[in-house]
């Protein structure tokens, strides 16, 4: 029987995850190591009970005795906390899917390279903040990373049989997210109901609004660097705001390989869950007759400016993908809680990335996981300390 555990169960990918595994059979086909989410006690402790999993974590401590009352009497452990979720990926499984959000993400993912096996990897901040890292060790120890993100899936489908030396290009599609048609006058004002209205795509409220900022593209592009090895002007980026073609990957004989399907993460995540096989999903299969026309345009650095920064980032590698990562996650913090403008994010970012290239040696790579986490530390402090000197 395959093991497998999900840490950010109770999440848009976790519970897309959770959907998968139910089909296929639960607790009659898989043994579930562990199960992990936030706030979301009722709806772990559901999954776990329906799972029969051995242990479920909450991240938070204050959120223990309310999984433990839901969870009385099913035989399943219950545990709290960063170290406890830390201990959680320390419990082999052939199977882990990574899809808590943030930089919490990059710990748990980390440890569970160590037992070898299959690593699913929807935290696309693992891969920004220490990607060398991640790679080696997945390398060292024999384990292989997935990508679940759809473009990385995508791209990772077409190059299946080819050869990485003859690659030109990838060229990342884009939503564009809520905002693609907005001016730029316009974008300022955008407020957070705005920026969480996505056109295609159902996904958690953080990644949404980074949609719409086009950060969460500015990552899947250094997530591309990182994962793929091409270097940054191999990779393109365009505007496709059907959100049917995934990604494509360019050959050196002229040809383009396109990866198409409907914008369900339940694709992504059922072919790392099956892979190297492809078994049935239940994704909507796609009518191209009565979606008529799929069009194409170019991103507008203007109004998006996370892209440019994404490639002064990709400029620099070292350690300032975390810083890059970190002082987003900041700004993000506060554009949702109030008080920072949309176009203010980038320019948080930018003030963080200028800061601490005087301050620390920004550009060398991270020798540990401790290097990642001072540089993910000191950029949330010089973020804390730019969004009070933006909002005056
Ligand atoms: P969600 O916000 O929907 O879910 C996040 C998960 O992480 C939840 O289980 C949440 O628990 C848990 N969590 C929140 N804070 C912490 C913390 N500090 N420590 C541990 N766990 C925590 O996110 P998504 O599912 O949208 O995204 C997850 C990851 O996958 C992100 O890295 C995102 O970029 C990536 N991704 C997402 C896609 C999508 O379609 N949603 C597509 C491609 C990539 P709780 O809810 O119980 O509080």
């Amino acid at each position: 029987m395959r093991s497998v555990s999900v840490f950010g169960a109770t999440g848009s990918v976790g519970e897309s995850t959770f959907d998968l595994l139910m089909r296929e059979g639960g607790a009659a086909q898989y043994r579930t190591v562990a199960l992990t989410g936030g706030r979301n006690v009722a709806r772990l402790a559901e999954m776990a009970r329906a799972l029969r999993a051995e242990v479920a974590v909450t991240a938070f401590d204050d959120c223990l005795p309310a999984l433990r009352a839901a969870l009385a009497g099913s035989g399943v452990a219950v545990a709290a906390g960063e170290a406890a979720i830390t201990e959680a990926a320390d419990r082999p499984a052939d199977w882990v899917m990574s899809a808590i959000v943030g930089a919490a993400g990059l710990v748990p993912g980390f440890r569970a390279l160590r037992h070898g096996g299959k690593l699913a990897l929807a935290n696309k901040e693992s891969l920004v903040t220490a990607g060398e890292l991640l790679i080696a060790e997945a390398a060292r120890n024999e384990a292989t990373i997935l990508p679940v993100d759809s473009e990385h899936s995508a791209i990772f489908q077409a190059l299946v049989g080819e050869d990485l030396a003859a690659v030109e290009r990838i060229i990342l599609t884009a939503s564009g997210g809520a905002l693609r048609d907005w001016p730029q006058e316009r974008l300022a004002g955008a407020t957070v109901t705005e920026a969480l209205a996505h056109p295609n795509w159902s996904m958690g409220a953080r990644i949404t609004i980074d949609s719409a900022s086009m950060f969460n593209k500015a990552l899947e592009v250094i997530e591309t660097r990182e994962f793929f090895g091409v270097s940054p002007d191999q990779i393109e980026v365009i505007i496709h705001p059907e959100s049917i073609i995934h990604s494509m990957v360019g050959f050196r004989d002229g040809a383009v390989m396109a990866h198409l399907g409907a914008p369900d993460m339940r694709h992504p995540i059922g072919y790392a869950l099956n892979w190297p096989k492809r078994q049935a999903l239940p994704v909507a299969r796609l009518d191209l007759a009565a979606l008529g026309a799929l069009t194409f345009r170019a991103p507008d650095l203007q109004r998006f400016p996370a892209l440019r920064l994404a490639r002064e980032v990709m400029a620099t590698r070292g350690l300032s993908g975390a810083a890059f990562n970190a002082a987003k996650e900041v700004a993000l913090d506060h554009f949702i809680a109030g008080g920072l403008g949309f176009m203010q994010m980038a320019e948080v970012v930018e003030a963080v990335l200028t800061q601490l290239a005087g301050e620390i040696a920004l550009s060398k790579p991270a020798a540990s996981l401790e290097d990642v986490l001072a540089a993910d530390h000191l950029a949330r402090i010089r973020a804390a300390e730019a969004v009070k000197g933006i909002k005056g």
